[in-house]
């Protein structure tokens, strides 16, 4: 089944391929397969970690932007050629497939669009029940830390919000092909039980981004923009940094400004 004609990695697409096949099932394990029928897969490339989502009691779907690996693919598995996606993860319409039914996500996936991948998975999270693959370390460990550390950011709130996140295992660049630069680590986010929040999700999200902008100046500096009342101003909690609020906290802040009035 092995094709003698492998995929020559393509820098630019962010292509280093798994060369360790426990990993690859590690990888494809972590999903719960609990609550859907379809997993997309992002970025397949030769297919290291597909072969082993295709054994299991699912439909899987994979997404890929590169045409020589998407040729490998059909090539090399015939069961699958019918859900070969060729496209942009980030550009394409997923529901032109999913038809707005549950899926998961997984990958071993292309570290150059790592923050755009949870961004775009963050506003598909009604059909979204979970994700998980492996990333840059770093960046899976920023999308899993708590307030107070120093890595804590824009990811962590955004996705600890709407999902439970869980760092699972690091990956060393040995096995890898071409090996990457840095360590990779996996992770799974699994959505939680009830994931609406009490606030203006839309400003959650700016109250987020926009504290964080400045991370070492405290709220009420940073927040300016928001045009909020003294009164409002004098609360405590804008004398904090954006680093030291909980998830609970930044909605508990969404809430003051919703309310704020001058
Ligand atoms: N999963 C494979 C390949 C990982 S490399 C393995 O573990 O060996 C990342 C893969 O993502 C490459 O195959 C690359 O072509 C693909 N890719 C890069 N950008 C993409 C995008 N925007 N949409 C879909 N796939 C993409």
């Amino acid at each position: 089944m092995e094709n003698q004609n492998q995929v020559k990695a393509k820098k630019h697409l962010g292509q280093h391929f798994l060369t360790d096949e426990s990993i690859a099932q590690d990888i494809a394990d972590s999903l719960s397969l609990e609550g859907y029928n379809d997993v997309l897969e992002i970025g397949p490339g030769m297919g290291v970690l597909t072969k082993y989502l295709l054994k299991k009691n699912t439909t899987t779907h994979v997404i890929e932007i590169d045409t020589e690996s998407v040729a490998y693919l059909k090539n090399n598995y015939l069961h699958l050629a019918d859900r070969v996606i060729e496209q942009d993860f980030l550009k394409y319409d997923l529901n032109l497939v999913f038809n707005n039914k549950p899926f998961a996500i997984i990958g071993n996936f292309p570290y150059n669009i790592s923050s755009q991948i949870v961004f775009k998975t963050l506003e598909l999270r009604d059909q979204i029940p979970e994700f998980s693959g492996m990333f840059q370390k770093e960046v899976a460990l920023r999308i899993c830390s708590k307030e107070g550390s120093k890595v804590y950011g824009i990811l962590s709130v955004l996705t600890q919000a709407f999902y439970e996140a869980e760092y699972l295992f690091t990956v060393p660049p040995t096995v890898f092909n071409p090996p990457p630069k840095v360590d990779s680590g996996v992770l799974r986010l699994k959505r939680k039980e009830n994931y609406s929040l009490p606030c203006d999700e839309k400003l959650f999200f700016r109250v987020v981004k926009t504290g964080f902008q400045q991370r070492r100046k405290t709220l009420r500096n940073s927040l300016k923009t928001f045009n909020l009342s003294d009164n409002l101003k004098a609360n405590a909690i804008f004398g904090q940094r954006p680093e030291q609020l909980s998830v609970a906290q930044f909605i508990e802040l969404t809430l003051l400004i919703e309310n704020d009035s001058e």
